[in-house]
């Protein structure tokens, strides 16, 4: 929402309700005359000034719950873009009807808030510490995770701020404010309990004013009869910039006492972080940038095994299981798999498994084509791994099924990607075993057939990390064949992992095609037209089984094209027909299925378009 915010003429950023008025004065009188603004206090809202009779109105555009926007107490509508044009026919509560956009002055950008600058570097370095993830692994989990590293960023980032002083008594925050220079307006923020209540302390004429901040049971913060905010550093900028019902505005903040961080029963880290500390240096200009920050590292770790340096250790944190985190939304960052099992080659040395490391436990995964994929324990070196074992039937005199199975570690063997089941190894033993990363959840298409209260920015969250598998896989060249719902497995709810390599194939880079020789056991409704006709399969051919795949997903793990032979499937789309939308499918989800499923494969996006593309329209629904 916020990108397409952005483009808007009439749309100024972070900008202050008098700067608004000022802009709104400057451009006339006519009644009606509105513009757009960031909402200064609610987090992912906005806010429409309105000039009417020499007056400026403010009205709050909130974003609700359900994803939609509206005034508060008003219709709710699917963009703020909605609620204008809804405006501009309706009063509806507004002083007047909407007239006339008051565009920006020419070669004016939106203006963007202090924190936005900062997120940014302090996303970065968050994911960096919290996970100790560095390179491809970094990015990747900031593309897959932006919304929820936002969103936490946004709520914990006066942690990290000198004027949080943490849970300090009222006694406590009197010296400290006195001490050192006794600027009118230098103030503090403590924690008073745990229930989110909090005291703003401020110095005024050498006397030490407390502030309440309460919580409300919508989780807005306010001192008593004051502005509501989403988080504690909207609310200081906001006391910043004008003092509202305070003494007087805050001018300095007080520093928390040499080595103390703002975190509460966290312990200390390594002081003068390097990264942290220059990111927050460069920090942009507004009021963060007059703050002088002090270095706290990440909030957890979860600690692999692997990274037990000091440095790092925080033995306040232990191993998030697979499916969740301490009640919170497991981000797949703090599961076992996401990083990849090769980053220590101490302990992976070989792709070869032994057996007597091996364990194999009861009761089976599933079962396909080889024979049954059984869960294990893989016991290594230093730390022990949940495993997935797919073990070839004995029974099978048929030397092709071993080849295959073979060739499917060989494939798997040459992916390293979080999105991606990784292969620990193979293991020749009682039989030929393949052992993989555990992805407990099972395939998305039987899990969503059972959970059907599962939101439609959860599908999305999944399917583009699909196609973030995908991507990588058509950037080194190798085409799936058989890329649908059930080999699609999840880790966790929010965690999704492309499996099954059985019919992969390295391309070559100049072909870019693989050109099967004859007609097998083909999963023929997730087959692109020049698969069937030409036995000619490619990235763009990928591109194709995902749109079936997303079709899949939306409809809650539905078989596609449900009773039809697959001859008829392939008559329907020579036809030049389409499976219609599921039901409840976002438009744009349905056009981007309509666009993997462009019958010439030259025409058809390639992942690098469809990824970003589903990116955001993920971002849009998850901010
Ligand atoms: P496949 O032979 O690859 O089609 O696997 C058959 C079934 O075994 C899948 O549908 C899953 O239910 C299960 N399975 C395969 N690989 C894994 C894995 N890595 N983690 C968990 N379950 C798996």
């Amino acid at each position: 929402m916020a990108d397409q915010v952005n483009t808007l003429p009439f749309f100024y950023g972070n900008i202050t309700r008098e700067e608004a008025e000022g802009y709104l004065k400057q451009a006339g009188t006519g009644n009606g005359m509105y513009l757009l603004r960031q909402s200064r206090n609610y987090l992912g809202g906005f806010a429409l000034s309105v000039l009417h009779s020499g007056r400026c109105y403010h009205y709050t555009i909130e974003r609700e719950p359900s994803e939609t926007y509206a005034i508060a107490g008003g219709k709710s509508h699917r963009s703020p873009v909605d609620v204008i044009d809804y405006h501009s026919q309706e009063t509806d509560g507004l002083v007047c009807l909407l007239k006339k956009p008051c565009n920006r002055p020419k070669n004016m950008q939106p203006k963007v808030g202090p924190f936005e600058d900062l997120k940014e570097k302090l996303i970065r370095e968050y994911v960096k510490q919290t996970w100790n993830l560095q390179g491809a692994a970094l990015e990747q989990a900031i593309i897959s995770q932006r919304p929820q590293l936002e969103k936490l960023i946004a709520t914990t980032a006066h942690e990290r701020m000198p004027w949080f002083h943490g849970t300090i008594a009222r006694e406590e925050s009197e010296p400290r404010l006195q001490n050192g220079s006794r600027t009118n307006g230098k103030f503090l923020i403590r924690q008073r309990d745990l229930n989110g209540s909090y005291a703003l302390c401020l110095l005024h004429e050498g006397q030490v004013m407390h502030y309440r901040i309460d919580r409300d049971r919508t989780g807005k913060l306010s001192i008593p009869d004051g502005k509501k905010f989403d988080t504690l550093w909207q609310l200081v900028e906001h006391y910043s910039y004008k003092p509202d019902g305070l003494l007087r505005v805050l001018t300095e903040p007080c520093p928390r006492p040499d080595g103390e961080t703002g975190l509460i029963g966290r312990p200390l880290l390594p002081r003068d972080h390097p990264g942290l500390t220059s990111a927050l240096q460069n920090a942009a200009g507004g009021i963060l940038s007059r703050l002088k920050t002090v270095p706290i590292p990440g909030r957890k770790k979860s600690q692999g095994p692997r990274h037990n340096t000091t440095d790092n250790l925080n033995p306040y944190e232990t191993r998030v299981p697979n499916n969740q985190a301490g009640g919170k939304e497991a981000m797949p960052m703090d599961t076992e798999v996401y990083e990849s099992p090769y980053a220590d080659p101490d302990e992976l040395r070989s792709s070869t498994v032994d057996r007597s490391q091996l364990f194999l436990e009861d009761g089976e995964l599933g079962s396909g084509n080889f024979g049954t994929v059984m869960r294990g324990i893989y016991k290594m070196r230093k730390t022990e791994k949940s495993v997935a074992v797919k073990i070839l039937k004995n029974d099978d005199n048929n030397p092709s099924v071993r080849e295959e199975m073979l060739r499917e570690a060989n494939v798997m063997q040459q992916l390293d990607n979080p999105y991606i089941v990784r292969m620990i190894g193979i293991c020749e033993a009682e039989n030929l075993m393949l052992v993989m990363e555990l992805a407990e959840l099972g395939p998305l298409n039987k899990f969503l057939q059972k959970h059907k209260q599962t939101t439609i920015k959860n599908i999305t969250e999944l399917v583009h990390q699909v196609s973030m598998g995908m991507k990588y896989l058509e950037e080194h060249n190798f085409v799936h064949r058989d890329l649908a719902a059930r080999n699609v497995l999840l880790v966790t709810q929010h965690y999704a992992k492309i499996s099954d390599f059985g019919l992969s194939k390295a391309v070559a880079e100049e072909q870019n095609y693989y050109k099967a020789k004859g007609h097998g056991k083909w999963p023929v409704k997730w087959y692109a037209p020049e698969c069937i006709n030409y036995f000619k399969f490619s990235s763009k051919s990928d591109v194709w089984s995902f749109g079936v795949l997303m079709w899949e997903a939306y409809s809650y793990g539905q078989k596609p094209y449900k009773g039809m032979k697959g001859n008829d499937v392939m008559q329907m789309i020579e036809s030049g027909m389409r499976m219609d939308a599921p039901m409840n499918c976002p438009q744009e989800i349905y056009e981007m299925m309509r666009t993997c499923w462009t019958y010439k494969a030259d025409e058809r996006p390639g992942f690098t378009i469809v990824e970003p593309r589903l990116r955001d329209y993920y971002y849009d629904i998850a901010q």
